[in-house]
């Protein structure tokens, strides 16, 4: 029996352990192709007209699967975190699919919740293995070899390189004329998405910058950053984008921040407000921020990306310069 796994939202994050635990109990796992234009056209006519662009995708890497796989797995991730959440969206997911897409295979819905204790979202995966099998010590050693595989994943991750690097073996430019680092900031399931994200990585290396995105940064560094800030944040990504975003920032580690956000996401619109506010305050450090959403186009992105590079370089020839009236052109 072959288990789909549609290529999308959290799909970059935890694929290792979805891959791993399904095969470890005996199946065979088919994912969804990469996004294209029929896959988010399908996903757009298939899903509510307000739902954000990555759930429209979800439903577009679903349809993608019909005929391919005997099973879909979709999981309900409720809280990734004790104390904290994720978007909302996600805890609906497999109701929106299996009352918008039609002729859908058996759906296997893993209820993660490490809301109350952790130990929960790990049942939600043992639970689901013995559903599967019928076996309580086969669904353990899958989940037990799957996780150690994720966490060799999160950790080679946090050497650097992004998701895309290890998961599609994309090529790591060894950049040798370094022209500086660019801080990307964004949900994976939109910066890793090479469709949607119109391949903004591969643009930054070709441009001559290392990226450094949230994926690199220490969780207990995004923590300990967290922990200082006046209120908890109990969004579990939300935390994660501020928490690296200053993380990149402190100590001047890089040259620019580009924010990728999807247009009509809730929790970007503060969250990526708060990181503009601290570092306007506080870093000054050159910062954009690029909305997305079905509708947009190559040329208006890559004028806004180019753009920004530009006035990074002009910035770093020129700063130095005063003007006729005695103020860095910089306007630090
Ligand atoms: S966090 Fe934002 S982009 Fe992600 S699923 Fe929720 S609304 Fe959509």
């Amino acid at each position: 029996m072959k288990i789909g796994i549609p290529k999308a939202l959290l799909y970059y994050t935890y694929y290792p352990l979805w891959k791993n635990f399904f095969e470890m109990l005996g199946y065979k796992t088919v994912v969804s192709n990469n996004t294209s234009k029929l896959i988010l056209d399908n996903g757009v006519m298939n899903c509510v007209d307000d739902a954000c662009l990555p759930v429209k995708l979800f439903h577009g890497h679903v349809i993608d699967l019909l005929g391919r796989a005997d099973v879909i797995f979709i999981p309900r991730l409720i809280s990734i975190n004790p104390g904290e959440f994720i978007c909302p969206k996600f805890i609906g997911l497999p109701e929106m699919i299996k009352s918008s897409i039609k002729e859908l295979p058996e759906v296997v819905v893993a209820d993660c919740n490490a809301h109350r204790n952790i130990r929960n979202a790990y049942m939600a995966y043992i639970n689901t293995g013995k559903k599967l099998t019928g076996s309580s010590s086969l669904a353990l050693k899958a989940f037990r070899l799957a996780s150690s595989r994720q966490q060799a994943y999160n950790r080679i991750l946090k050497l650097g390189g992004t998701p895309l690097d290890i998961l599609e073996m994309n090529r790591v430019q060894d950049i040798r004329n370094d022209k500086g680092v660019i801080g990307l900031i964004g949900h994976p399931y939109l910066l890793y998405d090479q469709y949607v994200s119109m391949n903004i990585v591969a643009k930054l290396r070709d441009m001559g910058y290392r990226v450094v995105v949230p994926e690199n940064i220490e969780d207990v560094k995004i923590e300990e950053i967290c922990n200082r800030l006046p209120k908890k944040l109990f969004w579990s990504y939300g935390k994660k984008l501020l928490g690296s975003g200053i993380a990149m920032l402190e100590n001047n580690n890089v040259d620019g921040i580009v924010l990728l956000s999807s247009f009509a996401c809730g929790i970007d619109s503060f969250i990526l407000e708060l990181l503009h506010r601290y570092n306007r305050r506080q870093y000054g450090i050159p910062y954009t921020l690029i909305t997305v959403d079905e509708h947009t186009g190559h040329a208006g992105f890559n004028t806004r990306l180019e753009a920004f590079i530009d006035m990074i370089e002009w910035r770093r020839a020129h700063e130095g310069n005063l003007s006729s009236y005695g103020a860095s052109v910089s306007g630090r």
